[in-house]
């Protein structure tokens, strides 16, 4: 099979998509509006990045990922209840899980290989002898030491909550009032708080929890590499969000 094409979205009612052992370097932009897919496979390709968008399909339950260069997760990957396989073995850089896999069926075998060196340019997140990186996207990280959110990202929350209710596409406040870039990380944030939900665009504060420390870790043969991280949203959230409760 060649490039996915990219009216791909356009076929509403497609459930199963299979674009496996492809050498592709992206996905599609508009696999999202395809809102009836189930199951997504794309294992052995080049792909480094999962688009955040697909995060918002309603109906996908299973997506396979293995093989891959990813080397993080869009942070509310998993949040749709929908989702329940993920599987992202052998991606060797990929060291972080979102909190919402915990307790999904997921395969990481192979992921966050400690021998490998990577030279990725990426934001980085360590805690203890543990290291994840960050989606391309977000712009910063934030710490207990940083209780002020920057002035970017409180305008952009602010604005989220005034003009959802009137219009849930945001769409009045284009393209005068918002670039074009900014207008869509309104529509599609980066993530959402997963303790309380409050969408973040800029700025994430994020806590590891190694998977080798939780219950889980007997099905994962207790020594893998990798970390479920918690996005928050600010240092409350950070202090308060258990992954276990
Ligand atoms: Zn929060």
């Amino acid at each position: 099979m060649g490039p996915v094409p990219c009216e791909v979205g356009d076929l509403k009612e497609l459930q199963t998509l299979d674009v496996s052992t492809n050498r592709l370097l992206s996905l599609p932009e508009r696999l999202h509006l395809c809102l009836s897919l189930q199951i997504l496979t794309a294992d052995r390709n080049r792909l480094w990045n999962v688009p955040r968008h697909l995060c918002q399909l309603p109906s996908l339950n299973e997506l396979s990922m293995a093989g891959n260069r990813l080397a993080f997760l869009p942070l509310d990957l998993g949040r749709s209840r929908e989702l329940q396989y993920v599987y992202m073995d052998n991606n060797i850089n990929l060291k972080g899980l979102p909190s919402y896999l915990y307790n999904k069926v997921i395969g990481c075998n192979g992921c966050g290989d400690p021998i490998q060196v990577s030279e990725m340019k990426l934001l980085t997140f360590s805690s203890g002898q543990l290291t994840v990186f960050l989606p391309a996207e977000v712009k910063a990280i934030g710490t207990e030491r940083d209780p002020v959110l920057p002035l970017q990202e409180l305008a952009m929350r602010h604005l989220y909550h005034a003009c959802r209710h009137s219009d849930p596409d945001f769409n009045f406040l284009s393209p005068v009032s918002l670039p074009r870039s900014l207008l869509e990380l309104l529509q599609c944030p980066l993530g959402h708080c997963h303790r309380c939900s409050e969408p973040m665009f800029t700025i994430v504060y994020p806590k590891l929890f190694p998977l080798r420390e939780t219950p889980m870790a007997g099905l994962h043969q207790g020594t893998t590499a990798v970390s479920f991280v918690a996005y928050c949203c600010s240092t409350q959230c950070l202090r308060t969000f258990d992954l276990l409760s």
